[in-house]
């Protein structure tokens, strides 16, 4: 690798091959200046108002209606929420999904994460834990004794995705399929009756702040659910999501939420619905993908890091550079020319960037996104 000391300011990349929002971040990501107007409008009436009255539950409760119309979720699926975000769900899963053993597959940093939650915890069998190297994710093995398969549809820290379908031979009756879509969600398409529990926080694909989880659950989940907290194991309040059921049920939280969160992530949900669902929303993210993978695979320095074609995520990329540029310089000179969050995964440490392509990102900026990358590459390179 060359290593040049570079005043990363001293390039300046032509504003016409600039993107018209420079924005390329895994989470927090692009929230569409449209949402954020929106808020603004509604500032007066709806900040600092209270969560228990209806100017805010009707908000709550259109983004659980939103979300159950963009997942054509079946008669009996329902939208729960509460604070915390993801990494909260895992805990709460811990303590009020899994009933005795759980499967995880790990192929990333998030992924692996969920595994070691249910491995701490005393009440629980040792899980199941089915690792593949980053870049690759591994096939799903059926064992008889776990009541949980853990998967995640899109893993952020390396950027692949995977389809969701019940294990061969498995019915819900059986064991729960729990999905990790907080970056798939809103981006990648699923279908509902192979899932019980489809996971999110809206920081990523729904455009809006972090802190919240949200999920979709089956009347199997919710069953598992309500028999778990019945059954006297004991667990924290925040935890408990039997709670966070009665209390989603009522369009609250059990504790206050962030409310200018709740409000840009319905926005984002109601502007995926009114331009024709998830078929638009992920259609987005198909044409971004093909622009990125299509300019990576054509590119005599960058190659797409996923090797599979098929496990390439349409919304997260990553890319790996060759010796004769740095990742981290390219970054660097991006953010200076306010194209920022490139950066590939930080514990991957590979010479890599990763690049956002949720919905709201526009298809044409990540064109001109792999313009800029090729404009500081020559500049780095001469
Ligand atoms: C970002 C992310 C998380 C963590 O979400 P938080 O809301 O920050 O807890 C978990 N899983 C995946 C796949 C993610 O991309």
């Amino acid at each position: 690798m060359l290593t040049v000391s570079i005043d990363s300011a001293a390039i300046t990349i032509p504003a016409d091959l600039l993107p018209s929002d420079g924005r390329f971040g895994c989470g927090p990501s692009k929230i569409r200046p449209a949402a954020v107007d929106a808020l603004h409008r509604a500032a007066d009436t709806f900040l600092g108002t209270s969560h228990r009255q209806r100017r805010v539950q009707d908000v709550v409760g259109a983004l659980r209606e939103g979300l159950a119309q963009l997942f054509s979720l079946p008669d009996g699926y329902e939208v729960m929420l509460g604070n915390g975000g993801s990494t909260l769900f895992w805990d709460a899963a811990t303590f009020g999904l899994i009933d005795q053993r759980s499967l995880h597959l790990s192929f990333g940093e998030f992924s692996s994460k969920f595994a070691a939650a249910a491995k701490a915890a005393p009440f629980l069998g040792d899980p199941v834990v089915l690792e593949s190297a980053a870049g690759t994710r591994p096939g799903v093995d059926v064992h008889p004794e776990v009541d949980v398969y853990a998967f995640t549809h899109n893993e952020t820290s390396t950027g692949v995705m995977m389809p969701l379908e019940r294990p061969a031979g498995v019915a819900a009756s059986d064991a729960l399929v729990l999905v990790d879509a907080t970056s798939a969600a809103g981006g990648l398409r699923w279908q509902p009756h192979n899932v019980d529990c489809y996971y999110f926080a809206p920081q990523k694909s729904f455009a809006s702040d972090g802190g919240l989880w949200l999920a979709c659950v089956s009347p199997a989940a919710i069953e598992r659910i309500e028999r778990i907290a019945k059954s006297g194991r004991w667990m924290p309040a925040i935890l408990d999501l039997s709670q966070a059921l009665d209390n989603s049920r009522k369009d609250q939280t059990l504790n206050t939420p962030a409310l200018a969160t709740l409000f840009l992530m319905n926005e984002q949900v109601r502007w995926m619905n009114d331009n024709g669902g998830l078929e638009f929303a992920a259609g987005r993210c198909d044409q971004s993908a093909a622009n990125i993978y299509a300019w990576a695979d054509a590119s005599t320095y960058a190659t797409p890091f996923v090797a599979t074609s098929a496990d390439r995520s349409h919304v997260v990329a990553a890319i790996d550079l060759d010796g004769t540029v740095d990742a981290n310089v390219v970054a660097k000179v991006l953010r200076a020319n306010g194209v920022v969050d490139t950066e590939s995964y930080r514990k991957l440490g590979r010479n890599q960037l990763r690049v956002a392509m949720f919905p709201a990102i526009e298809p044409g900026d990540v064109a001109q996104l792999t313009r800029c990358i090729d404009f500081v590459a020559d500049a780095l390179r001469s």
